[in-house]
């Protein structure tokens, strides 16, 4: 769904950079800006320079035929087919094969803490639907003392769930996608925005956009510079804070920087956070004294993938993978406020 499509002259800053923003306030350009919402989140793209509508419709149909391909809601989705398979081979597009194949190499690279096949306990948590019950004061009011027990799945429950998550069971060949635990299912939720901002920019470089900024819900893909030639300025949001308030800012100019937190999705309960990013190894919501972890490399998938992983490997595993890896760089942030940055992260 496109929400608006405007060519606009107005501050740099959007409200709607929900998780991470552009800092900067940019008065006189030649830009066009257009907002949408797909997989569940707020997409705006904004491109430099003097361009007609066709780039922006460009972006808004492959969001679109990328939402209906990689959705584990749309009936028909590729995803929505593996996970009705039970076992039996599923023949998906070429770019669902292909992010399955990446995803899968994140999972043997962090040991199983990024693994799509996390989806029994992502519904068994439900944290998004919760977090939008308490946000409804009555049906807070009537979970009265027995909120913990509706709130928190069981031991029994959590193991499982957990018996069904192993990434081990998926096998790609060619565009065959199989699923050897026919119980199991899959959800690229951690990965698919990162796959998307990736694509859109190779669109975008294919339509000869030089300057432009991709924002798929604070997973925010750059080309080129800003169109002084300076670099972009990408706001990090402060946990917990409001959406413009910024701990931190990394310029870039050609790179991604995606940000994975527990304040994007939780409930609290007892003091305690209870958020979105599940732990393979436990089944709860990785819990390592981390509020959010930052990625920047030139590939947003990458930086996807990455931000989700270290989330769940905390702070010093984390950042030891990290120092593995060339041109990938990160900003872990702690629960209370310290940043640390890998060695080539910029100040
Ligand atoms: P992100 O915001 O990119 O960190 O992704 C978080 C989303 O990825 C969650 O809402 C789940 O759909 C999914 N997810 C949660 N835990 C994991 C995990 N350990 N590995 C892969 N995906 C996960
Ligand atoms: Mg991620």
């Amino acid at each position: 769904m496109k929400i608006s499509h405007a060519s606009v002259l107005a501050a740099f800053f959007s409200g709607l950079c929900a998780v991470t923003g552009t800092v900067g306030a940019s008065a006189a350009e030649d830009k066009t800006s257009s907002t949408g919402f797909f997989l569940d989140t707020v997409v705006t793209i904004t491109l430099y320079g003097d361009t007609d509508s066709t780039a922006m419709d460009g972006c808004f149909s492959l969001l679109e035929e990328y939402e209906q391909m990689l959705s584990r809601t749309i009936e028909g989705s590729d995803v929505w087919n593996i996970n009705q398979s039970e076992g039996k081979a599923t023949v998906v597009s070429d770019e669902t094969a292909d992010l399955i194949e990446t995803a899968l190499e994140y999972s043997r690279l962090t040991d199983g803490a990024f693994d799509i096949t996390i989806t029994p306990l992502v519904d068994l948590w439900n944290i998004e639907g919760k977090s939008s019950l308490l946000a409804d004061g009555d049906a807070e009011e009537a979970l009265q003392e027995d909120t913990a027990d509706v709130l928190i799945p069981t031991d029994e429950e959590i193991a499982s769930a957990l018996s069904h998550v192993d990434y081990t069971v998926v096998s790609v060949e060619g565009t065959t996608v199989t699923l050897s635990d026919p119980d199991a299912e899959i959800d690229l939720g951690g990965i698919a925005k990162g796959y998307i901002a990736d694509r859109l920019k190779e669109y975008l470089l294919s339509q000869g956009i030089e300057s432009a900024l991709i924002n798929l819900g604070g997973n925010v893909q750059t080309i080129g510079t800003k169109p002084d030639g300076s670099k972009w300025k990408i706001g990090i949001q402060e946990p917990f804070g409001g959406s413009s308030d910024i701990i931190a800012a990394v310029a870039c100019a050609g790179a991604s920087v995606v940000t994975s937190g527990t304040y994007e999705r939780y409930f609290e309960l007892d003091g305690t956070i209870y958020h979105h990013i599940l732990d393979p190894a436990t089944g709860y919501p990785a819990d390592n004294g981390l509020t959010s972890v930052t990625i920047l490399s030139e590939s947003s998938v990458v930086c996807d993938a990455l931000s989700t992983a270290c989330f769940v490997l905390g702070l010093r595993d984390g950042s030891e993978l990290i120092e593995t890896l060339d041109n990938v760089e990160a900003l872990f942030i702690t629960e209370d406020e310290t940043l640390y940055r890998t060695s080539g992260f910029p100040e």
